[in-house]
């Protein structure tokens, strides 16, 4: 006798959704596991709590990539929310689904099933946008979408100042097309709270059902398998941090009678399957680890967003920002009673108000450059606070050909894995290019007269920085992530030795086993990830149920 149906290996974008909507047949039994607490902390459910969130190390997994040889040798800090919701508990709220031309690309590249019209149906059936549903939105969907109570002045004005700049203004990113545009995005908030995953995806009442089972500060060290077929998996008590010890040396074998389901996220899933035996094998055996299947691009294909961030002081005080001053308490009192009265104001804000999308090269057939911005001065992922008032300019690099990887530091479930995107590695410069284009248009919208009322100095890149060497050296020094690491076990055709999963999400070469989260994706999307993912958990969950309808009974061949 088995203890569940299905278990859910981590309780993020992903997995709370998926876990909710295979629930809600009452004849399945299912299991989530998550390896962090339940959200406790105001700073996860207070959109602004966003400007100090990176200071609360139990949210994360204090991820930092290897040394990146394009760029000086850092380490990047690679934010992952470790906790109920996972890294929408913890990332910056923007609703944003990606381009259509993404997912015909997606299906070109073997992923059947995946094209935009197959895949928009489940971008709207997650969606319960507060301006209501059309043809291309939903509105009776689980995950909020809300428009901004009270964007700050400052991000009017970065509207305005693309404007100024020849770009079109748009109040919706989320067409499919003409997303070649500027204006303040849609948040996955409610009534002035964020809508998390597991906030959307399981209210109290699910939390209560009989046959969802959900176990949180619980890792998964491996998968268990009897030949090739998972049957489910051993879990320890998770630790304060990866790399610190697994905490307690208990194990528990929990097994599935139908399907164990991956969603630990980009780099913890290839890292499970790695530490199963499923993976490049002779990687694996140097790692003294039994191979089950020999899958060679399990966590290869990483690819991620590199940015740029452009920074000015604001040279009128607080009406230019917002920022750390003598003067926090009583403005914090205001956005307190501001929030209590309507559920607007600055503390509705995700801080990351503003953004859009424009074409390194105009000959493009789509953009491949997206702006956050930020009406503060923040610093290293909101892991410092910065005194004084100022706006901050993120561009990023939407379609990197730099591809890295994940790759074992050790068998032991304790140990981060080796996070190598290799930034900026592709032969040709392409990636390189696109970040200065990058940088040269956020120079030019911060130098619009929109911003003529508030501009104070460049700190970033800062004047110093003009001539083509030095920007690209500026870049090397100072390029970061903007958090949407995807690839590292895609999806594909089966005869696709590129491809670890078959389009139906099933890992190849073993049974009762599929990966649903961002690791699927075989290319990036042109925007944010966070809606994809859930649209991703939406559609599988809607074909695992399919198949239990069909009268299979256990995994599949
Ligand atoms: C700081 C930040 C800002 C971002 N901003 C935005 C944004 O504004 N808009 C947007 O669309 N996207 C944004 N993103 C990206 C987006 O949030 C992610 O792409 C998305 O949440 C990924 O979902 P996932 O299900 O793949 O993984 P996650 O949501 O990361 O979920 C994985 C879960 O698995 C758990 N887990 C991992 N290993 C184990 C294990 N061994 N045992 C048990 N549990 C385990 C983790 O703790 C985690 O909860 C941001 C991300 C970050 C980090």
């Amino acid at each position: 006798m088995s203890d569940f149906d299905f278990i859910i290996v981590g309780g993020g974008s992903a997995g709370c959704a998926l876990a909710r909507r295979l629930s809600d047949d009452p004849g399945l039994r299912v299991c989530l596991i998550e390896a962090g607490a339940k959200a406790r902390n105001p700073a996860v459910h207070l959109p602004f709590g966003l400007a100090v969130i990176g200071l609360f190390n139990n949210l994360q997994w204090g991820y930092e990539t290897a040394p990146q040889d394009q760029l000086r040798q850092r380490n990047l800090v690679w934010p992952r929310g470790r906790v109920l919701g996972g890294s929408s508990a913890v990332n910056a709220m923007i609703y944003s689904r990606g381009m259509r031309a993404d997912y015909d690309g997606w299906a070109a590249l073997g992923a059947t099933g995946w094209d935009y019209a197959s895949v928009l149906p489940y971008f709207r059936k997650a969606e319960a946008n507060q301006r209501g549903g059309d043809d291309i939105h939903g509105a009776d969907g689980l995950l909020p979408v809300s428009d901004l109570p009270d964007p700050n002045p400052l991000s009017r004005a970065f509207v305005e100042a693309g404007s100024q700049a020849q770009i079109p203004v748009t109040d919706d990113f989320n067409r499919g097309e003409d997303c070649e545009a500027i204006g303040i995005y849609q948040v996955t908030t409610r009534d002035g709270l964020r809508a998390s995953a597991a906030r959307a995806y399981l209210s109290p009442e699910v939390r209560a059902r009989d046959n969802l089972t959900i176990l949180t500060q619980t890792s998964v060290r491996q998968i268990v398998f009897e030949g090739r077929r998972a049957t489910g998996v051993e879990t320890g008590i998770a630790g304060r941090h990866a790399g610190q010890g697994a905490g307690d040396d208990r194990t528990q074998t929990l097994c599935a009678a139908r399907e164990v389901l991956l969603s630990a996220g980009a780099i913890n899933s290839p890292h499970l399957l790695m530490l199963s035996g499923i993976g490049p094998a002779e990687h694996l055996s140097s790692h003294g680890i039994d191979v089950v299947h020999d899958a060679p691009f399990v966590g290869q294909r990483l690819v991620d967003h590199l940015d740029v961030i452009t920074q000015f002081t604001s040279r009128i005080g607080a009406r230019g920002g917002l920022g750390f001053q003598w003067n926090v308490p009583a403005r914090s009192l205001r956005w307190a009673l501001q929030w209590l009265s309507r559920r607007g104001g600055t503390f509705a804000s995700n801080v990351a108000e503003a953004g859009g999308f424009v074409k390194s090269d105009p000959s493009l057939d789509r953009p491949d450059i997206q702006f956050h911005f930020l009406p503060a001065r923040m610093a290293n992922h909101g892991r410092q606070l910065v005194w004084g008032y100022g706006y901050t300019l993120h561009a990023c690099n939407l379609y990197p050909r730099s591809e890295g990887e994940i790759r074992l530091a050790s068998a032991d479930p304790a140990a981060p894995p080796i996070m190598d995107p290799r930034y900026l590695s592709d032969p040709d410069g392409h990636d390189m290019r696109v970040l200065m284009a990058a940088l040269d248009w956020s120079r030019r919208i911060l130098a619009a007269p929109a911003f003529d009322g508030y501009r104070g100095r460049e700190l970033r890149p800062g004047a110093a920085v003009q001539t083509a060497e030095q920007i690209r050296d500026w870049v090397a020094r100072t390029a970061e992530t903007i958090y949407h690491p995807v690839g590292t076990v895609a999806m594909g055709a089966a005869d696709d030795p590129r491809a670890s999963l078959t389009p139906d999400l099933r890992v190849k070469g073993v049974r009762g086993l599929r990966v649903v989260d961002a690791s699927v994706m075989p290319r990036l999307i042109g925007g944010n990830t966070n809606a994809p993912t859930i649209m991703i958990a939406e559609k599988a969950a809607e074909m695992i149920l399919d198949a239990v309808r069909s009268g299979e009974k256990g995994p599949t061949p």
